[in-house]
């Protein structure tokens, strides 16, 4: 048995503040929210990568992410969103289910974009990764 916050959660052995749910997704807000309306996207199989999903279960996580994006911005008065995924201890993933913020955005919050999380341009050249990554 994993021991797991948001398997509890979606068990319904940990309260959580569910926003959205069907059969294979659930939403709910953050605990510790970073901004008015945090939201947190998972699937109901615990994997901890978005990898280890197949291509139906990754479809069906963001077609409800685009859905509760859709919802926020309008119902909240939200001027944009950030959505990311924190994958890895590298990253910055203390919950080891797959998860995806979905952070409502407003004028002036002091926060920054995705660039902001890390600067490590590659030594090697763009070409060079591109082939890393198409070898079969
Ligand atoms: P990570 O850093 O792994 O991407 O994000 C984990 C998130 O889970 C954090 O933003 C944290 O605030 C949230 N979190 C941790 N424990 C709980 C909990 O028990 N309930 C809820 N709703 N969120 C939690
Ligand atoms: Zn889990």
């Amino acid at each position: 048995m994993i021991d797991c916050i948001f398997c509890k959660i979606i068990n319904k052995e940990l309260q959580g503040h569910v926003v959205f749910e069907n059969e294979g997704v659930i939403a709910f807000l953050d605990i510790y929210p970073r901004s008015p309306g945090h939201t947190m996207v998972i699937p109901k199989q615990h994997v901890s990568t978005l990898g280890e999903l197949n291509e139906k279960s990754a479809a069906d996580l963001f077609r409800i992410v685009g859905k509760l994006s859709r919802e926020l911005r309008s119902k909240l008065n939200a001027d944009g969103l950030t959505i990311g995924i924190n994958e890895g201890d590298v990253s910055g993933q203390t919950v080891k289910h797959l998860h995806v913020h979905i952070i409502p955005r407003f004028l002036g919050d002091g926060g920054g974009s995705v660039h902001s999380v890390v600067n490590n341009p590659p030594k090697e050249s763009i070409e060079s990764i591109l082939e890393l990554i198409r070898k079969p």
